[in-house]
């Protein structure tokens, strides 16, 4: 069946598979906010495990790793958080923690870049984070790493370097809600799908980056992510 459009459809954003052989779609991002303590309390929040709350990136905020990009429109306090995202291949709703597993395809490396002065007047405003955190390029995201050849999540370390200086550093033991917790805890809200994708929270050291800055952050046992913000102009 042949369908028209009133405008050429967007390109489905999707991320290479360990960079070779078909793409992974991409569907919704779910991004979990305060799982690594020392992060919370940078914050100013207390650490809380009474449950795991989300927020939502579209797909269209994808920026493929390896790109330079204008310093976000809008803000003067952008922030990079590092985050270790799991990539769904399979439906889950409703799942326990002990079959959540079943749901991964694999695991990529990640930035959630944050508008974080809009994110900090939503949040005194009682207004949601969407400004602070869904917009372009917000989601910098590296190729996928099949489950199988990244084995168990353990405590990998997960790093992110400022212009070549170590800034955030963690082993993923570090997380407070775990990805089996986190799938099963989603799934009870959302059906998951395949293509969804969801970025696990940041350890601490999250800090401004300025026109000029190379962030470059990853995960032991997977690809890392790298993004330049361009010098001139917004
Ligand atoms: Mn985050």
């Amino acid at each position: 069946m042949h369908l028209d459009y009133v405008f050429d459809p967007p390109e489905i954003p999707a991320l290479p598979v360990t960079e070779q052989g078909p793409l992974f779609p991409l569907r919704r991002i779910f991004c979990v906010g305060r799982n690594y303590a020392a992060h919370a309390i940078e914050m100013g929040n207390e650490v809380d495990r009474e449950a795991p709350f989300y927020f939502t990136k579209s797909a269209h905020c994808l920026c493929h790793t390896g790109r330079e990009i204008d310093y976000p429109r809008v803000t003067e306090d952008c922030h990079y958080e590092m985050e270790f995202c799991v990539a769904i291949g399979a439906e889950a709703a409703q799942v326990s923690a002990a079959n959540a597993m079943d749901a991964v395809f694999g695991y990529a490396s990640g930035i959630d870049l944050t508008r974080r002065d809009l994110q900090a007047l939503a949040k005194h405003l009682r207004r949601p984070w969407d400004v602070g955190k869904n917009f372009e390029n917000a989601a910098i995201l590296g190729p996928v790493t099949r489950k199988a050849d990244f084995g168990e999540i353990a405590d990998q370390t997960i790093w992110l370097d400022h212009d070549g200086t170590r800034a955030q550093n963690a082993p993923l033991s570090d997380m407070i809600w775990s990805v089996p917790e986190i799938i099963a805890d989603l799934s009870r809200l959302y059906t998951l799908l395949p293509g969804d994708l969801i970025m696990t929270g940041t350890p601490a050291g999250v800090g401004a980056v300025k026109p000029g800055s190379v962030l470059k952050g990853g995960i032991d046992g997977l690809v890392p992510v790298q993004v330049t913000i361009r010098k001139d102009g917004q």
